[in-house]
Formats: C-alpha cells, sequence, structure tokens
C-alpha cells in the first residue's frame, strides 16, 4: 500500500504517522519477544467465564459502560464507579485521554523516549507537543517537567527504557502542576512499581491508566482502563460517547471480571515474570551486554561490541524476535520481552552464539 498516495484520502490522512507496532507473525515457532505479551496464558478461570458467555446473548449489545466490569476495577482500587472509565485496550482509553485533557493552548509534556504512541495522538488531534530529554543513565527527571504546559503525560515505569519514577518525585509534579491534566501510563506497574494510586484522592487532575494486555495476559482482548477523580472521568466518558456507546464486548468483560478474581494466578504469573527477569538480565550481562534496571516485563540492552541493528537481525534468522528501535539515543539497544524459561535460555543461547565467537 502506497503511503500519502490515494486522491480519495483527506489532506489530513495524508500527514498521519500511524504508529508502528512490533510484527505479529503467523508463523507457530517463533519465540516471541518484541511487544511485552505475557508468555503464560491468562488464568484457566478467565477462559472458562470467556466461554460461559458465548451463547445468545451475543445478539445483545453489552452494557454501554461496562458494567459490571466497571464495578468490579472500583472494588478492587477501593474506589467509586464514578472514577473508573473502561475502553477497548488502553490505547483507546489514552486516545481519549489525549482529546479531552490535551487539545489546549499550550504544548504537552512527555519523554523524548517513551511510548511511541503519544507522539502518534497529538499529530491525530493536532496537539503541540515538548518532548523532554532522559537523563545520561536514560532516566525521567521529573523536575524538567516544571513548566508551562498544556498537560504531562508519561508511562511508569518508563517504555522502553523499564525505569521506574518515585510516588515523592510524582508528588512533588503534582503539587507544582495544578492547572492541567497529568496522565500517568501505568502499563507495566505491576512488575515491580508502586501506583500512584493513593494520590488520587488528593490531586484531581492526575489520570492513571491501566491495561490487562501484559500483566494480566490478556493483550488479545483488548481491555484497558483509567482510574481518575470524577471530575477527569466524566470527561472521558463525554468522548466516548461522542464515538463509541460500547467499547467493550460481553467476552471483554467476561474475561476481565475473571481475571480480577483469580488474584492468586496473577500474583504467581508476576513472581514468574520477575524471577525471569532478574535471571536474564543476569544471563544478558555475562554475555557483555550493559542493561538498564526495569521494572517492567522486558529489559533495555545493548552490547559494547555488537551494534544492535546487527543482533536484531541474526536473531530474527534464529526465530527470535526482538524490538528495535531506530531512534537516538537508544538506537544501539535492543527492548527484549522477558519470556517464559525455555525462550529465555533459548535467547541466551542464540546471543551467545551471536556475541561470543567472533569478538572475545
Ligand atoms: C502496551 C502499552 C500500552 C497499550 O496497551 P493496550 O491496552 O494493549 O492498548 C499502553 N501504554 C504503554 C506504555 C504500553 O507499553
Amino acid at each position: 500500500m502506497g503511503e500519502g498516495k490515494s486522491i480519495y484520502w483527506s489532506r489530513f490522512v495524508k500527514d498521519l504517522s500511524p504508529y508502528r507496532p512490533g510484527e505479529q507473525p503467523g508463523k507457530e515457532n517463533v519465540i516471541k519477544l518484541n511487544t511485552n505479551e505475557s508468555p503464560f496464558g491468562p488464568s484457566p478461570s478467565v477462559l472458562r467465564a470467556v466461554q460461559a458467555v458465548l451463547n445468545d446473548d451475543l445478539r445483545l449489545y453489552p452494557t454501554p459502560n461496562g458494567n459490571p466490569l466497571r464495578e468490579k476495577i472500583s472494588n478492587y482500587y477501593g474506589l467509586s464507579e464514578r472514577q473508573v472509565f473502561l475502553g477497548n485496550g488502553s490505547d483507546e482509553v489514552l486516545a481519549h485521554a489525549f482529546n479531552c485533557f490535551f487539545r489546549k493552548d499550550k504544548p504537552i509534556l512527555f519523554p523524548e523516549i517513551t511510548y511511541s504512541f503519544y507522539s502518534v495522538f497529538c499529530k491525530l488531534y493536532g496537539i503541540k507537543n515538548k518532548k523532554i530529554s532522559l537523563t545520561q543513565n536514560l532516566k525521567i527527571n521529573l523536575e524538567d517537567y516544571y513548566i508551562a504546559n498544556g498537560g504531562i503525560i508519561f508511562p511508569n515505569p518508563n517504555a522502553p527504557t523499564g525505569t521506574l519514577l518515585s510516588l515523592d518525585n510524582i508528588r512533588c509534579l503534582l503539587e507544582f502542576n495544578t492547572e492541567s491534566v497529568v496522565i500517568i501510563d501505568e502499563a507495566y506497574i505491576d512488575f515491580g512499581g508502586v501506583s500512584a494510586l493513593p494520590l488520587l484522592k488528593n490531586y484531581k487532575n492526575m489520570l492513571i491508566i491501566h491495561t490487562l494486555s501484559k500483566s494480566r495476559a490478556l493483550a488479545g482482548m483488548r481491555i484497558g482502563y483509567a482510574l481518575g477523580s470524577d471530575e477527569l472521568i466524566d470527561g472521558l466518558y463525554r468522548v466516548k460517547n461522542s464515538f463509541n456507546s460500547y467499547p467493550t464486548s460481553r467476552l471483554q468483560i467476561a474475561a476481565a471480571i475473571a481475571s480480577f478474581k483469580d488474584e492468586d494466578y496473577f500474583q504467581d504469573s508476576i513472581k514468574k515474570i520477575k524471577k525471569g527477569r532478574d535471571a536474564l538480565s543476569k544471563g544478558l550481562q555475562v554475555l557483555g551486554f550493559a542493561v538498564t534496571p526495569s521494572f517492567g516485563n522486558f529489559l533495555l540492552v545493548a552490547h559494547a561490541d555488537h551494534g544492535a541493528f546487527s543482533i536484531w537481525k541474526r536473531l530474527r534468522q534464529d526465530g527470535i524476535l526482538v524490538r528495535h528501535f531506530d531512534q537516538y539515543p537508544i538506537s544501539n539497544h535492543l527492548r527484549i520481552s522477558v519470556g517464559n524459561e525455555v525462550q529465555n535460555r533459548a535467547l541466551l543461547e542464540a546471543l551467545r552464539e551471536i556475541c561470543g565467537t567472533d569478538t572475545n
């Protein structure tokens, strides 16, 4: 498909620069460590719950605002229902949030290296933005965000670096920044970070966004949600109800409720991922990789003697997919999702071949 070619497209569409997700190969025997999916399936009770709603009721629309899932999530986090907004994946929640809170006169602020969808939404909605550099060791320094703005967004932990900000840092930012909305994208918070949730009661301009795609192994189901003050959540429903009345299907609602009910399975998966992350990090360092300390289910790594792109290509030939971002200052880094034990071992084995032989 040609880019910017069709005479039928509006000029607006010609100028878009869509997000490029990591590839989803059709093939079975690929080791997929490129999109931070869970290597473990969802809880068996989730699968049963989805099967249980595969019946004639599918002729009926789901509840417009996603109840009873909205209720389940509000109970899980000790919030009121009015503080929960549901969407078709957190990407959709983010899209509505940009539309709702960030179409302001002043530019919004986000890290130079971060989830690349933020730039895409800015383009889609014509939102001015200022990208703030990371520190030398690839961290976010929130003090750099103490400037006039139309809104602030960052993931915590950040992606694709995996670095974590403390609640103290976030609280200080919220004390300073009261005039615009601060969105914290906590897609990876379950892997060892501390959620900003306790700050919600004091800061009505903070929005937290979560996804069930990573820690709850439901990327294929497309469920995300936002937590915030009634005021922000009401705004999101206004946008959503001007766009799609039913973004979460009966299957999505059933799957997500079952996931929140099975806390043991959830905690167990998290524990396994963290253990795998530690082992993988050690293994990679033995092979000469510098590993950015990560609080996500992925590692950002670089090798002193081997270029990231050539490693990426060799791994791909070996049937192992990882992610390379051709973007300063991480163009010599690779982002590797933490897999299961077998996948992690296969990755280290392949890297030993690639990085071990020709230099040392
Ligand atoms: C994966 C990811 C998302 C998107 O999650 P979905 O719910 O699958 O749309 C959002 N933000 C960040 C930082 C992510 O890594």
